[in-house]
């Protein structure tokens, strides 16, 4: 069994379907007994849904946007 962890190292390439048949079940094993990864699961599943309908150049705002918003976050330390 999958230790929650591990579960986080794999979600990409399982969204992804890059795991093999193997590892695939293990992570549906997993998410059959986990709230908590379930949760973060349909967390990635949106925010990737959402990522993949926007424009490039709107992806690219939201990261210098995400920069400015660490470097106040550092100035007010
Ligand atoms: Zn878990």
């Amino acid at each position: 069994m999958l230790s929650c962890k591990e579960l986080v190292a794999n979600s990409s390439d399982f969204l992804d379907s890059l795991l093999s048949l193997r590892q695939r079940l293990s992570v549906r094993m997993h998410l059959a007994m986990c709230y908590r990864c379930r949760r973060f699961i349909k967390q990635m599943r949106l925010t990737q849904g959402v990522l993949r309908r926007l424009p490039q150049r709107q992806i690219v705002e939201l990261d210098s946007l995400a920069a400015k918003l660490a470097e106040l976050r550092r100035l007010q330390r």
